[in-house]
């Protein structure tokens, strides 16, 4: 692990006054982690200093070959004060799958792990402490190298910075309307959909943008060879309920191995559901919602948790899952991982890291 050094901010910024009106992503805190990579010497450089911008060649690499990827996880305040963050470990080694296959080097996980721990235990006073809210954490790494010649570069920059984020949900959890995407693609086979890199985000943009205009919140991509497989919805992953049976889409390179999505199969099992990851055809899934055998549809992620689909449309067709509100597994699968996420509940699957006790 590198030695991380530490330099203060002289201007603290005022911490937000309402909690209520945080939004997500918009204010950041008074430090960001910092350490650099170069090709023959490693991550070096690691350091805790003031937030602020960087100085960037405009031939900086990342911006014309996209090499970036991101993480997303959140510290949570308990009700005693103490903080927490939930598999942290298992965000910074997903990171390193995605910097391989992005030609990028391996994060040094261990000195991530440390800078954020010492970051957030100095930015301790920017959790925010209503029911809900969260400190949303983003670790990212881009390419430096300057020039335009196509090849991985050799110099990279690894960062994390914190914002102070609201409930996701005010009033309790919330139906959404998905749209099916039938036009374009997020990933293919042999791709980069398993990865979390910016390029998959700014490929989906439009066809968000298209679904939000049509009046629906997401959309739910299918597989990019057949267009007939269920992959996932925007930034979450898929679970659709029969009766005490959750079935979602099998990891097949094409899909973000969410944490949510896992720690949800684990809770589900622990809570006497069957699970099955598999291939899911569309058409059957729009038929069983139909025939009523299809009980319940949720988006998993760390932003929402839980998103349960009200509507789900394709083309010209949209039907209304259940009686359009919140499902009973979608409410208690949703109340169990917050629970252990804030630590109302235990956590038995050793999930959570304190960060200060
Ligand atoms: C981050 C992400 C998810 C959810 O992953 P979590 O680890 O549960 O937050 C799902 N799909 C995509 C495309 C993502 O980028």
């Amino acid at each position: 692990m590198l030695d991380i050094k530490v330099t203060r901010s002289e201007h603290l910024k005022q911490k937000p006054a309402d909690e209520t009106a945080l939004g997500f992503g918009r204010l950041f805190t008074d430090h960001m982690f910092v350490m650099d990579y170069e090709e023959g010497r490693g991550w070096h450089d690691a350091q805790i200093l003031p937030y602020g911008c960087f100085a960037m060649d405009p031939a900086s690499m990342v911006l014309h070959y996209g090499q970036a990827i991101f993480e997303g996880m959140k510290c949570y305040r308990r009700a005693d004060g103490h903080l927490q963050l939930f598999r942290p470990r298992d965000n910074f080694a997903r990171m390193t799958r995605s910097a391989q296959r992005m030609g990028m080097p391996a994060l040094d996980e261990e000195t991530a792990l440390e800078g954020l721990l010492q970051l957030i235990r100095i930015e301790a006073d920017w959790v925010p402490h209503r029911d809900g809210t969260s400190l949303y954490i983003r670790p990212t790494m881009i390419s430096m190298d300057v020039g335009l010649g196509v090849h991985a570069s050799r110099t990279y920059r690894f960062f994390i910075i914190l914002s102070p984020v609201g409930a996701y949900y005010k009033e309790g959890l919330k139906p959404v309307s998905i749209y099916v995407e039938d036009e374009y693609v997020r990933a293919v086979r042999g791709g980069v959909g398993f990865t979390k890199c910016a390029g998959n985000y700014a490929a989906s943009i439009l066809a968000g943008d298209v679904a939000e205009k049509k009046g629906y919140s997401q959309v739910l991509w299918l597989d990019g060879v057949e267009q007939k497989y269920v992959e996932e919805v925007g930034s979450m992953n898929m679970m659709f309920a029969y009766g005490n049976k959750i079935v979602t889409p099998k990891l097949n390179g094409s899909i973000l191995p969410g944490i949510t999505r896992d720690s949800i199969l684990k809770l589900a099992r622990q809570l006497g559901y069957e699970t099955v990851e598999d291939r899911l055809n569309i058409h059957e899934i729009f038929a069983d919602a139909k025939s009523g055998k299809l009980t319940e549809a949720f988006g998993t992620g760390t932003a929402a948790v839980i998103s349960p689909v009200g509507v789900l449309a394709m083309k010209d067709e949209k039907i209304t899952l259940g009686d359009g509100g919140i499902g009973v597994l979608s409410q208690k699968l949703y109340d169990t991982l917050t629970g252990i996420q804030y630590g109302r509940l235990p956590d038995e699957n050793g999930w959570i890291l304190p960060v200060n006790d």
